[in-house]
């Protein structure tokens, strides 16, 4: 789909990047712009990233990574340039108009995400109607309100072969699309049907909210029929990198700092109802890497909350041992036996599971629990393996300073000393050492390999490496005006009347000089963003002087200039005052070499060459005081 250049514009005129960003890094306001922590590199302490919500772009004094709202949401969120313009549209409720061109590559996945849309619409349609009646039936027995089922899609999937497809017809969603996005099967024969066919449905979304495939649960009793059928992996759907529920969680993850992982749709749904937000669920899937990257965007510290049973236990180490090897914070909360969240939650409501939340133990404590459950404590080797297993989990977490915290609560629990631990635990620290360097050698962090990538898109050029440090302090105010806004570049462009030549570095002239070029811009640093041309070293070096805070540089008291209040004229006509001082002074001192080597006629005109150049310094210097 072609978006039209007015709506892109329009969005981008639109779109808070101050509030877009802030769903995904934690911002705070300091002066003039919003700073955090980088996403894009390991960003510790200091946060090195700023946003300026005036100019609408972002930059990292780290990583040097920068852009305006559609990089970001490329960058971070991996979105497609139609991608990130549709949702910014739906953020800021733009209506984008359907222009009927069709580009063959894209036009797959929108059809397909457009046959799961209308599709996930129909079905919760129909759950208000008679023949649903078995469907509301199971949703209203959990207490599902209206609002919650409207929030989370749910549906019910027509009992028929061919209703949705047919339904879908209607839409001109060819066949081909109902087969890419999962909703129709071929047979063998190759006669095809509808893949949902009487059951309620939950509309599984991705991060930015659209319907990607849908779980549908057994309602009747018919038997040697599967209680969950879930989409198949599709053009857009893809389970190992989902988590039901994210779209909807991800504020709440934010505020409350971390995330509840549960089994089902129906925990989801009803702790979500019962106000505890912060939850997702795996829906059918083991825990994979993938889902944990996802969740790590929004939180670093994670509840387990899987069933008591041996597939939820199974699916608890596994939670662990991949939550510890990513640095997350994980704790493990148990119910009482039999109960899941839904169940608890809806015969007690929410506070027993809130209790349990507040009293879930760390892993250490939940392992050594399930060891003294299965009598494994009495028996020397049995407890030794425990032991082993559990100092391999601790050798696994990154931060090492964790490390001995964890070995003395193991020594505490099982009764050891701890130099028998050290010595299992460096026994296992040599093997993940080892692992460590066969990893590191042929993989790269995810986000440092997807901003390489993306670096690679633009067009590098040697010769135009910047250095900033090379331009001079005055230049580099005149610069970060430049690029504050039309009202101040018009000024300097023609009531300072400043030119290239103005600038005495070579880098200073270099991006004044492209600057100049966008002199008709509203935004420039905005419009060099969008220049697929611009080499990516040259736009970080702009957008880093549009976003730096402004200060007089530091030769400015030695002019005994007050700037308490800076008035951007006076701080500009004095900048360039003082470049052409510089200037001055540079040419008077190569006046003073050639005098040793002149004749005299040249000599003389060398003086009064010296003699004018030293008028205009004093008034130039004048004019500094005033
Ligand atoms: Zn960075």
């Amino acid at each position: 789909m072609k978006i039209p250049q007015n709506i892109i514009d329009q969005i981008k005129y639109q779109a808070d990047i101050v509030d877009v960003i802030g769903e995904y890094v934690h911002l705070k306001k300091a002066g003039n712009r919003h700073v955090g922590l980088c996403p894009f590199h390991e960003d510790k302490k200091t946060p090195s990233f700023s946003v300026s919500g005036d100019i609408g772009v972002y930059h990292c004094f780290g990583c040097k990574k920068s852009g305006n709202v559609f990089s970001f949401l490329k960058d971070y969120l991996g979105l497609s340039f139609n991608e990130s313009v549709e949702y910014l549209a739906k953020r800021y409720n733009i209506i984008i108009p359907s222009v009927e061109e069709k580009s063959e590559s894209s036009s797959r996945t929108d059809l397909a995400f457009k046959a799961l849309k209308i599709s996930a619409e129909f079905f919760n349609k129909l759950l208000y109607t008679k023949e649903a009646d078995i469907a509301i039936k199971y949703f209203k027995k959990r207490d599902f309100s209206d609002n919650l089922i409207a929030q989370f899609l749910l549906g019910y999937s027509p009992d028929s072969y061919d209703k949705l497809n047919k339904y879908l017809s209607q839409y001109q969603i060819d066949e081909q699309s109902m087969i890419d996005s999962g909703l129709l099967v071929v047979r063998e024969d190759g006669k095809k049907y509808d893949r949902f066919r009487g059951r309620a449905m939950f509309a599984i979304k991705d991060i930015i909210g659209r319907v990607i495939g849908f779980g549908a649960r057994q309602i009747t009793d018919e038997p040697d029929q599967p209680k969950y059928i879930n989409s198949p992996q599709s053009l857009v759907y893809d389970k190992s990198k989902v988590l039901y529920g994210l779209y909807e969680a991800k504020n709440a993850i934010r505020n409350e700092k971390s995330a509840i992982l549960v089994e089902g749709y129906a925990d989801t749904l009803t702790l979500h109802q019962s106000d505890i937000r912060n939850v997702v669920a795996t829906s059918g899937t083991a825990f994979t890497q993938d889902q944990l990257n996802l969740l790590g965007r929004y939180t670093k510290s994670l509840f387990l909350v899987f069933d008591s049973d041996s597939a939820g236990k199974k699916a608890t180490d596994r939670g662990i041992e991949l939550a510890l090897e990513n640095g997350f914070e994980v704790k493990i909360a148990r119910l009482p036996a039999g109960e899941d969240p839904d169940s608890l939650v809806r015969n007690n409501g929410p506070e027993p599971f809130r209790y349990h939340i507040a009293n879930a133990v760390n892993f250490i404590d939940y392992m050594a629990n399930e060891i003294k459950k299965e009598g494994a404590m009495d028996n020397p080797s049995s407890k030794a393996d425990a032991v082993r297993s559990i100092v391999s989990l601790i050798s696994k977490i990154p931060d090492m300073l964790q490390h001995d915290f964890y070995l003395s609560r193991i020594a505490d629990i099982f009764d050891l000393s701890e130099n028998q631990l050290k010595l299992i635990y460096n026994e296992k620290q040599e093997l993940v050492n080892k692992a460590k360097k066969n990893i590191d050698s042929n993989k790269i962090q995810p986000d440092l390999k997807q901003l390489s990538e993306v670096q690679n898109e633009r067009i590098i050029n040697d010769e135009f490496v910047i250095d900033l440090e090379e331009i001079l302090p005055e230049e580099k105010l005149v610069l970060q005006y430049a690029l504050q806004g039309p009202k101040i570049f018009n000024y300097i462009l023609n009531d300072l009347n400043l030119k290239e030549s103005n600038f005495l570095s070579e880098t200073g002239k270099l991006i004044y000089s492209i600057i100049l070029e966008y002199s008709d811009s509203l935004n420039i640093t905005q419009e060099l963003t969008d220049d697929e041309t611009i080499n990516a070293k040259i736009l970080s070096s702009i957008t880093e002087l549009a976003i730096s805070i402004l200060k007089p540089s530091e030769n400015w008291e030695k002019f005994g200039s007050e700037l308490k209040d800076p008035d951007y004229k006076k701080v500009l006509k004095d900048a360039k005052t003082r470049l052409e001082l510089i200037y001055i002074d540079n040419e008077l001192a190569e006046i003073r070499n050639m005098m040793k080597i002149a004749d005299n006629d040249h000599q003389d005109r060398l003086l009064i060459r010296q003699s004018e150049l030293i008028r205009k310094k004093d008034s130039l210097l004048s004019q500094l005081v005033n």
